[in-house]
C-alpha cells in the first residue's frame, strides 16, 4: 500500500513538472509546431532514471494535458508516448548493464549516458515527433528544419539539465528515488571524473548555444532577406501595373494612338502579373490566391467589359497596400522568432555559466578543505604528534588513497622510530657494558697483582726472619694469583678477540664424544680433589656437530670446572648426552649450591658471579661469558636450570651434521 502511494506520488512529482515544462515550451514555437526550449526531456529523463518506468506515465498524462495547437487527442498521446521513450531509454540501457552506474561516476557510464540519455533518444524524438505529430502539406513527410529545431531543443536540455544533475545530485536523486545506493560509498568518484564530467557539459553546452546562434539565427536572417527581397520586387511590380494602367486609363479615348498604346499596356500588364504571381507563390500564400482575380478584373478592363477605371486602380492600390502590410507582419514574426532564438541562447548560456561557477565552486571547496587537512596531518605528523587520516574529508578517491598513505607512512614512522629506540637503548647499554666491563677488569686484575706483590714484598722484607713453611705458602699464593691472572687475561683476550670479530674458528666435523672424553680426563685430578665422582653417558653412534673442537673442549671445560668449583664435596656430577630434533644436547649436572632464578638471567653476562666474596667468589666471571658465545659462534645455544642448595645443569646443544650410513663408521674411526 505505501509502496502504490509512493509510485502515485512519483507519477504525481513527474506529471506536474513535465506539464509545467511542456506548457513553457509552447512559448518558445519558432517552427511549425517545435519550439526551441523543451526543458520537459529532462524531466522526463531525471524521473524515468530516478522512477523507473512509471513515470513515463506522469510524461504522458502532463503531454495530455498541456496541449499545443490544437492537435487530436490521439496525436497527443502519441506526442506524450514519443517523449516517454526518449525518457525511458537511458533508464533501460542502464537497468540492462549492471556495470555502468547511474551517477556516471567513470567514464564508461557518463559516455553511456551521452550516447543513449542525449545524442539517440532525443534524436528518436525529433525524427518520430517530425513524422507523426508535426502536419506538413500533403506530399511532405520529413521537414529537416523541423527535425534539427526539436533536437537541439531536447539535446541541450539533456545535456544541461539532465546530465549534471544526475552526475552531481546523484545523492539527492537516489534519495528521492526512494532508494540508497550502497554503490555510490563503495564507488568513490574521482577529481579527474567531476572534471571530465564539467568539461562534456561546458564544453557541449557553449557549442550548442553556438550552434544555435550561428545555425537558426543564420536561417532566419537569411529567410528574412530573401522575404524582403520579394516583398520590394512585389512592390516595384504593383506599382508599375499601377502605373501602366493608370496611364492608359487616363488617355483621352478619342486619342488615335490609344489602340496601339492600349495593346502595348496590356501586354505590359500580362507581363507584371506573369512576374509578380511566382514571387508572391512563394512568400505569402494568401496574397498570390488574391493576385489572379485582380488579374482578371484588368484582363476585363483592357478587354473593353468591366468595371470602371477607378475600381481596378482601388484594387491594384489595395494589393500593395496587402503587399506592405505584409511585409510588415513578416518583420513582426521574424523579431518574435529572433527574441525566442536569443532568449534560448542567452538562457543556454547563462546555464553553461552557472554549472561553470557551481561545479568550480564546488571543486574548489571539495578539494582546498582537504588539502588543508592533508598538510595539517603532515605537518603533525612532522612534529610527532599522533594524526588520524580518517579525519581527511573527502569523498574523492585522490584524497581517499592520500590519506591511506599518510597512514601507512604514520605506522612505517612509528615502526621505524621504535627500531631506532631499541637501537638507541642497545648502544647505551653496550657503552654502560663497555664502562662497567674495564671498571672490573681493572679490579680484577688488581686483585690479583695485589696478592702477588704483597706476597713478594713480604718475602722480600721478611727474608731473614721467615720460615721454610711460611715461604712456601706465601709462594703458593703468588702461584695461585699469577695463574689466576694469566687465566683471567687468557679469558679476556678471547672475549676482546670475539668483541672485535677477530676470534679465528676452525670448524670441521667433530665427534662430540671425543671432546667429551677429552675434558673429563683433564679435569679428572680437580674431581679426585674433592672426591667427586663423574658420571659419562654418551651413546653409541657417533656424535658429529660442524665445529672448532678446541672450542668446544674450551665449553665444556668451563662447565665441568664450574660443576666441580660450585658443588660440594664428594657431590656427583654426570654428563648426559642425547639428539634431540637434530641437535645434539650435552647436560653437564652438578649437586651443588644451585643459582636462584633471578641470578641465572644474569650469569652469562661478562664478570658477572653470583657470589662476589666468600668461598664461591674464586672464579673471573668471564667463563659462561665465553662459553654462550662461542656455542652461539658454532650455531648452537646453552641454556641453564637449577635450583638454590640442589645443584644445576647447563645444557649446550649444536646442530647435528647427518652422516651418510657408511662414512659414519669411517668418520667415527677417523675422530674418535
Ligand atoms: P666464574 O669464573 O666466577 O665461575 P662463570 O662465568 O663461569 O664465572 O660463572 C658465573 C657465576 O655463575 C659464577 O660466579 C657462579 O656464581 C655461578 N655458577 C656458574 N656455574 C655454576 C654451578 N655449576 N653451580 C652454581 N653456580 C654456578
Amino acid at each position: 500500500m505505501r509502496a502504490l502511494l509512493i509510485r502515485i506520488g512519483q507519477v504525481a512529482l513527474t506529471f506536474a513538472l513535465f506539464s509545467l515544462c511542456n506548457a513553457l515550451a509552447s512559448q518558445f514555437e519558432i517552427e511549425n509546431n517545435v519550439s526551441i526550449l523543451f526543458p520537459a526531456t529532462a524531466i522526463a529523463i531525471l524521473a524515468c532514471m530516478t522512477f523507473g518506468w512509471w513515470a513515463a506515465i506522469g510524461v504522458v498524462l502532463g503531454t495530455i494535458v498541456t496541449p499545443w495547437g490544437g492537435m487530436s487527442f490521439k496525436t497527443l498521446l502519441m506526442s506524450g508516448l514519443i517523449s516517454a521513450v526518449e525518457g525511458i531509454m537511458p533508464w533501460v540501457v542502464f537497468r540492462i548493464r549492471r556495470d555502468i552506474s547511474h551517477d556516471l561516476r567513470d567514464m564508461r557510464s557518463l559516455a553511456v549516458f551521452f550516447v543513449f540519455g542525449c545524442v539517440l533518444n532525443t534524436g528518436f524524438s525529433a525524427l518520430a515527433g517530425n513524422l507523426l505529430i508535426i502536419s506538413h502539406p500533403a506530399g511532405t513527410y520529413l521537414v529537416w528544419r523541423e527535425v534539427f529545431v526539436w533536437w537541439i531543443a531536447d539535446f541541450t536540455a539533456a545535456l544541461l539539465v539532465a546530465m549534471p544533475a544526475l552526475a552531481f545530485g546523484h545523492a539527492l536523486f537516489s534519495r528521492i528515488g526512494g532508494t540508497t545506493h550502497r554503490e555510490l560509498a563503495e564507488r568513490p568518484r574521482t577529481i579527474a571524473n567531476a572534471i571530465q564530467i564539467l568539461a562534456v557539459i561546458v564544453l557541449l553546452g557553449f557549442a550548442m548555444s553556438f550552434v544555435i546562434r550561428m545555425s537558426l539565427l543564420n536561417v532566419l536572417e537569411g529567410e528574412r532577406l530573401e522575404q524582403q527581397r520579394t516583398w520590394a520586387k512585389a512592390t516595384v511590380l504593383v506599382n508599375r501595373i499601377h502605373d501602366n494602367f493608370l496611364g492608359i486609363a487616363a488617355m483621352d479615348e478619342s486619342d488615335p494612338r490609344r489602340t496601339a498604346m492600349l495593346d502595348a499596356a496590356r501586354h505590359l500588364n500580362d507581363a507584371e502579373f506573369n512576374a509578380l504571381e511566382p514571387a508572391l507563390a512563394h512568400t505569402s500564400p494568401e496574397l498570390s490566391r488574391a493576385v489572379p482575380e485582380i488579374r482578371a478584373l484588368t484582363q476585363k478592363w483592357f478587354a473593353g467589359h468591366g468595371p470602371n477605371a477607378a475600381q481596378v486602380s482601388a484594387r491594384i492600390l489595395a494589393l500593395r497596400g496587402d503587399v506592405e502590410a505584409a511585409d510588415g507582419k513578416s518583420w513582426a514574426e521574424f523579431g518574435r522568432k529572433r527574441a525566442r532564438i536569443m532568449f534560448v541562447v542567452g538562457l543556454v548560456d547563462g546555464f553553461v555559466f552557472l554549472i561553470l561557477v557551481a561545479a568550480s565552486l564546488t571543486l574548489m571547496f571539495n578539494i582546498s578543505r582537504p588539502f588543508t587537512q592533508v598538510r595539517e596531518s603532515i605537518n603533525a605528523m612532522g612534529e610527532g604528534e599522533p594524526v588520524d587520516p580518517e579525519k581527511i574529508e573527502s569523498g574523492y578517491l585522490e584524497f581517499r588513497s592520500l590519506a591511506g598513505a599518510l597512514a601507512e607512512t604514520q605506522a612505517e614512522l612509528h615502526r621505524r622510530e621504535g627500531a631506532l629506540r631499541l637501537q638507541t637503548e642497545r648502544a647505551l647499554a653496550a657503552s654502560r657494558h663497555k664502562s662497567d666491563f674495564l671498571a672490573k677488569m681493572s679490579h680484577e686484575l688488581r686483585t690479583p697483582l695485589n696478592s702477588i706483590i704483597g706476597f713478594s714484598d713480604l718475602l722480600a722484607e721478611q727474608e731473614e726472619t721467615i720460615d721454610h713453611v711460611k715461604r712456601i705458602n706465601f709462594l703458593e699464593n703468588v702461584a695461585t694469583s699469577a695463574r689466576h691472572l694469566l687465566h683471567l687475561i687468557n679469558d679476556l683476550l678471547d672475549v676482546s678477540k670475539i668483541e672485535s670479530g677477530k676470534m679465528k674458528m676452525h670448524f670441521e666435523n667433530v665427534d662430540l664424544r671425543r671432546s667429551i672424553n677429552n675434558t673429563v680426563r683433564s679435569t679428572s685430578p680437580l674431581f679426585v680433589r674433592k672426591r667427586q665422582q663423574v658420571v659419562v653417558s654418551i651413546p653409541e653412534e657417533p656424535m658429529i656437530v660442524r665445529a672448532d673442537p678446541s672450542r668446544v673442549e674450551q665449553i665444556l671445560l668451563n662447565l665441568l670446572s664450574n660443576a666441580n668449583k660450585y658443588s660440594g664435596e664428594g657431590k656427583p656430577v654426570s654428563v648426559i648426552s642425547e639428539k634431540l630434533d637434530g641437535r645434539w644436547r650435552i647436560e653437564v649436572r652438578d649437586r651443588g649450591i644451585g643459582i636462584s632464578e633471578e641470578d641465572q638471567a644474569r650469569i652469562f653476562e661478562d664478570f658477572e658471579q653470583v657470589y662476589t666474596r666468600g668461598p664461591n667468589s674464586s672464579g673471573t666471571g668471564l667463563g659462561l661469558a665465553l662459553v654462550k658465545r662461542f656455542a652461539e659462534m658454532q650455531g648452537g645455544e646453552v641454556e641453564v636450570r637449577s635450583k638454590v642448595g640442589e645443584g644445576s645443569t647447563f645444557a649446550i646443544t649444536l646442530p647435528a651434521v647427518e652422516q651418510a650410513a657408511d662414512s659414519r663408521q669411517q668418520a667415527a674411526g677417523f675422530r674418535y
